[in-house]
């Protein structure tokens, strides 16, 4: 099973990537956090790339499908990969089926937590105060956003064209956001 985790920044994607990881023994790979990782490592590559995340901007398609075809690679034989904050642009999505589909796999669906942008900036605020993680701040918050509307939100259709796409209410708490995709998964 190969479930994209979609939906705007601070919808609780890695939240929810955790539990199935715990639950179901899924892979997560998450683009944001290698990237984090390449950062804390001080490589060249995390170099390149703190700037463009501190200001809320995506990073290029070719660093995130390198990053992803990598981590694919290390975890050959895994019973399922949930894909956390990728794909986040068409040629990410396109790229992804790709590297699927040379192992004969594809992705089988899409987890949408639906939320509303206003509920995020104040979700994001408290956890910026409590966190302080850079990207947090309300300006590059804004920006994250404004990358998710223009650049993320078009894969709705491309996977709806799919008939993969599933909607859960990515407001609710926690447990209820968890339990509805267990639902989607079927139990
Ligand atoms: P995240 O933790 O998923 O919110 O990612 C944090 C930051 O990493 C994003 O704001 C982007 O700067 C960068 N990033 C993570 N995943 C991607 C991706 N798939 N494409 C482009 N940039 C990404």
């Amino acid at each position: 099973m190969n479930l994209v985790l979609f939906g705007p920044p601070a919808a609780g994607k890695g939240t929810q990537a955790k539990r199935l990881v715990a639950e179901r023994g899924y892979v997560q790979l998450s683009t944001g956090d290698m990237l984090r990782a390449a950062r804390a490592s001080g490589s060249h590559l995390g170099q390149r790339v703190a700037a463009i995340m501190d200001a809320g901007s995506l990073v290029s398609d070719e660093i995130v499908i390198e990053l992803i075809e990598d981590a694919m690679a290390a975890n050959k034989g895994a019973p399922g990969f949930i894909f956390d904050g990728f794909p986040r642009t068409i040629p990410q999505a396109e790229a992804l089926d790709a590297l699927l589909g040379r192992s004969g796999q594809a992705i089988d669906l899409v987890i949408r937590l639906q939320a509303d942008p206003e509920k995020l900036i104040e979700r994001v605020s408290k956890r910026f105060a409590e966190e302080g993680r850079a990207d947090d701040n309300p300006e590059s918050f804004k920006v994250r956003l404004s990358a998710y509307l223009t650049q993320t939100a078009p894969l709705v259709a491309f996977y709806e064209a799919q008939g993969k796409v599933r909607g859960v209410d990515g407001m609710a708490d926690i447990e209820s956001v968890a339990s509805a995709i267990g639902v989607v998964l079927g139990g």
